[in-house]
């Protein structure tokens, strides 16, 4: 079930004990792919999982700005500070165990949002009664995941083939880089996008095509439903119990 597409009387009702908290972000992703890309990602996987888990599984809304400062040079990138985002993300999963979902999911989009995420739910887990997991799609499929590159290119052309601009893509992909990062004895020099790559895009989009999106949204989904099944049958402990 939708939260944002249910009643209270829906929720009273149905009295989830799961739930996925889809992670976005609103971020450059090259000239041919949505700011919109991380949210539109991780709302379908969440989406598609919740459908077909075997048991109630209740999708909340989809955060839809995150940790993205990197990505700023770039028009049209939003971003909080990381403080922000983890009071906002925790706060959110607070108020589902207060309706009784003890055990959450949070299906992320965006790789910047993936150290935040793990501290919050690995405080959340400590404090209360609950247990929640942080899910980042791109490590749960085969495949390297560059930015706006194949992998996310494919999947929008599967969720939202009109938001790809695929006249934009050879240009895409021969003016992006092949690596993420500035790499120098194992440390990463480059604290913003716009230092490696000049139009936003690492990875080549122009591998991508429907089909592959397809299998990666089945991919995802199918990682994503073993993972619910096991949150879902894990046992909760005390807090701060060892
Ligand atoms: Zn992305």
């Amino acid at each position: 079930m939708q939260l944002s597409e249910s009643t209270w009387t829906d929720v009273e009702e149905e009295a989830p004990d799961l739930a996925v908290l889809p992670v976005g972000s609103t971020e450059q992703h090259g000239p041919h792919a949505p700011l919109g890309t991380d949210s539109l990602i991780a709302e379908a996987i969440a989406t598609a999982a919740a459908e077909e888990y075997d048991g109630e599984a209740v999708v909340a809304p989809t955060v839809p700005v995150a940790i993205a400062e990197e990505h700023r040079h770039f028009p049209g990138t939003l971003w909080v500070s990381s403080s922000t985002f983890r009071a906002y993300v925790s706060e959110t999963i607070e108020s589902l165990f207060y309706h009784g979902c003890s055990r959450v999911v949070v299906v992320n989009g965006h790789g910047g949002n993936v150290n935040a995420l793990r501290e919050c739910c690995a405080r959340l887990t400590r404090d209360n009664p609950a247990y929640v997991a942080p899910f980042t799609w791109f490590e749960a499929v085969s495949g390297r995941m560059g930015h706006g590159g194949t992998l996310e290119t494919a999947l929008i052309s599967q969720i939202a083939p009109e938001t790809i601009k695929t006249e934009e893509l050879e240009a895409a992909a021969a003016d992006g880089v092949e690596y993420w990062g500035e790499y120098q004895s194992g440390t990463n020099l480059a604290y913003d996008s716009i230092e490696f790559t000049t139009n936003g895009v690492v990875g080549d989009p122009t591998q991508a095509d429907e089909t592959l999106g397809e299998e990666l949204l089945t991919e995802a989904t199918e990682a994503l439903l073993e993972l619910l099944a096991t949150v879902d049958r894990r046992g909760l402990k005390a807090p701060d119990a060892p």
